[in-house]
């Protein structure tokens, strides 16, 4: 059975040491988020994740939800009484407004709280994670009344959300969508059509199921011009906060896959269903991006929590395994074999995983203070150049950290041998629950087309020249410090990598779009690596500052912190190269077949 420890004090040493958190002391929640607070969220959080999540996440894989002949939904045994413990404890408000019930706390700490609960047990923290998603959407363009009516039940987490895009023969390409809206005389619409693999679609943990459907009014314009988003409830609410009648919303089955069981993905048919719009007609497709950057995020957060979990058992494992001696000389005189952690390959694999975590985690904190920044500074500028930020970052993050994640997901597995290839063990549950990160929100493909063909060009390149600007001054502010020198050297010369490959892409993409395409996958990876690479060179300058003031007792920590980085450094980001050179390929030979000669 594998185990889970949440990385609280990694978290803190982020936190504290290299965002320094207090400097965002005059913005609304921050105030309130005071280290002992952050420490006493953090504590709880990782104990009700180790306690009640992580013994569930194997029940919830063996069980899986199962649809009932009415229609109703059952989730694993166990899962009732851990949300109903997750609502006890507010975890899916602590960011929402206190005025819609929440606790107003910075979006940074609903990020942190969400890497616990993911690692601990993906399938359940998909229920809170949309219910997230959706209030995002409500509190971004919802009427006020409609936001009286579902957020405080929402944010308790009372009632669920959902998002409902794809369609039987739409995916990516949601201008294909079919799902009709009917308007009707007292302002409501009946919602026609049918939705598949939709996330929580339905399930017995709360009482209320909200669902966010796009569909498109009957003689909009086609394509994504004509598409709005609606508020469908599973029981329409009463004006006293309880639930009323059934609406015309069903699951109709839920689908067979290869992880994530005990989330319920389901067939959502709308008949007749009544719903209201949300935000103006035609334009759904704009206030539906409000919750998919936020699911993006939160996607590309399942990536990281899955690699730390699988990293976690892996090291574990390897320093209890014995088999063979070391190389350079028998370890463990005492046992019939060495432990398998002393051989350098083993070292690769734990090595490879836990600097991309820990540099990933790193990364995603940065971005949900940005977030915050956005909105919550009162400075435009600031809130602009955070706004940048988050739509350049966002790609990255849902593209990199689910392609890495799963990587690594397989190479923790490889770890434990064929011990990792049974079920015992656990850790071919998380490869496969790892998997779907890749695909989902935007298959992975779509994330790198979309940071090389929207984001990059963007304000005349606004969001790229500043990331840039900020990496090669903090390169030039450390170039002459001995002890930053194995940090900051290599992180420069990625980045003149990366800088290389986007001259690339303006000299040859616009006249060739298909340029563009072939090597947008290994664009959103090198950007990804730099990114990683900015994040090992600030944490190493922290480390070895905290070193130099006695480090508090976390010596040994600061050390292996400063040996992961030069790791990444050394043996992780030279992939940059391979990168560079296959973009500067471009097209012409990924494109030279005919589809016929596939
Ligand atoms: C377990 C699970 C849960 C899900 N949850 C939800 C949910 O809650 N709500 C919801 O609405 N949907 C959900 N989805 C749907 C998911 O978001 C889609 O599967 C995904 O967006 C891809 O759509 P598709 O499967 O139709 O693939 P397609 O769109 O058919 O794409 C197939 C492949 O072609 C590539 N491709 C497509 N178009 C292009 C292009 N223009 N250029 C380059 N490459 C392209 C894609 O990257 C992909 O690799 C879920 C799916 C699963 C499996």
């Amino acid at each position: 059975m594998p185990t889970y420890k949440a990385p609280v004090e990694d978290v803190q040493f982020l936190l504290n040491d290299v965002f320094h958190m207090e400097r965002y002391g005059n913005m609304p929640g921050f105030s309130d988020a005071s280290p002992d607070v952050v420490a006493a969220i953090l504590e709880e959080a990782a104990k009700f994740s180790e306690e009640v999540l992580a013994p569930l996440n194997r029940v919830g894989d063996i069980e899986g939800c199962k649809r009932n002949a009415d229609g109703s939904v059952t989730t694993p045994k166990g899962f009732k009484e851990a949300y109903r413990q997750l609502v006890e404890g507010g975890w899916v408000g602590i960011s929402v407004p206190t005025e819609f019930g929440g606790q107003g706390l910075p979006a940074t700490m609903t990020m942190i709280v969400n890497e616990f609960l993911i690692s601990s047990n993906m399938a359940f923290a998909m229920y809170p994670g949309l219910t997230q998603g959706a209030i995002a959407a409500l509190l971004h363009h919802a009427t006020p009344e409609q936001k009286k009516t579902y957020l405080p039940k929402m944010t308790t987490g009372a009632w669920t959300g959902t998002m409902n895009l794809t369609e039987p023969h739409c995916g990516t390409d949601l201008g294909l969508l079919r799902s009709k809206a009917v308007p009707q005389a007292d302002g409501s619409y009946k919602i026609t059509g049918t939705k598949i693999f939709i996330s929580s679609g339905e399930h017995d943990l709360a009482e209320n199921v909200i669902h966010l459907v796009l569909a498109r009014i009957e003689g909009a314009p086609e394509g994504v011009k004509g598409i709005s988003l609606f508020i469908v409830p599973k029981f329409f609410p009463n004006a006293d906060g309880s639930v009323g009648a059934r609406n015309g919303v069903m699951c109709g089955s839920i689908e067979h896959k290869m992880g994530i069981h005990g989330n319920s993905t389901c067939v959502m048919n709308f008949d007749g269903a009544t719903g209201w719009l949300m935000g103006e007609a035609n334009k759904g497709l704009n206030a539906m991006f409000t919750m998919m950057n936020e699911a993006r995020l939160a996607v590309g957060m399942q990536g990281l929590a899955q690699s730390e979990v699988a990293y976690q058992n892996a090291a574990i494992y390897a320093r209890e395994r014995l088999q063979g001696r070391s190389i350079s000389g028998v370890k463990a005189p005492d046992k019939p074999a060495d432990p398998i952690i002393v051989h350098p390959d083993i070292r690769r694999l734990l090595l490879s995983i836990r600097s991309f975590n820990e540099a990933a985690r790193a990364l995603v904190l940065w971005t949900a203070l940005k977030g915050d920044v956005q909105h919550r500074s009162e400075d435009q500028k600031a809130r602009q150049a955070a706004e940048d930020h988050m739509g350049l970052m966002t790609p990255v993050i849902k593209g990199v950290l689910t392609d890495t994640g799963f990587s690594n997901t397989v190479l923790a597995q490889q770890v434990f041998g064929g011990h990792g290839y049974i079920g015992e063990h656990g850790m071919e549950q998380f490869v496969r629950d790892a998997r779907i990160a890749m695909i989902y929100e935007g298959a992975n493909g779509i994330q790198a087309l979309d940071l090389v063909g929207r984001k990059l060009g963007r304000d005349g390149g606004r969001a790229i020249t500043a990331f840039f600007k900020e990496v090669s001054d903090y390169v030039k502010e450390h170039s002459s410090d001995e002890t930053m020198k194995p940090y900051v050297a290599p992180l420069g010369e990625a980045l003149a990598q990366l800088q290389q490959a986007t001259m690339w892409f303006m000299q040859n993409a616009m006249k060739k779009p298909d340029n563009a395409g072939a090597g947008s996958n290994d664009y959103m990876h090198l950007f990804g690596l730099v990114a990683l690479a900015y994040m090992w060179a600030q944490m190493a300058k922290a480390a070895q500052d905290k070193l130099k003031n006695g480090a508090n007792g976390s010596t040994e920590r600061m050390k292996a912190k400063l040996v992961t980085g030069r790791f990444f450094m050394e043996r992780v980001l030279p992939e940059t190269a391979a990168h560079l050179k296959r973009i500067q390929t471009g097209a012409d030979t990924l494109m030279e077949l005919a589809a016929e000669a596939f």
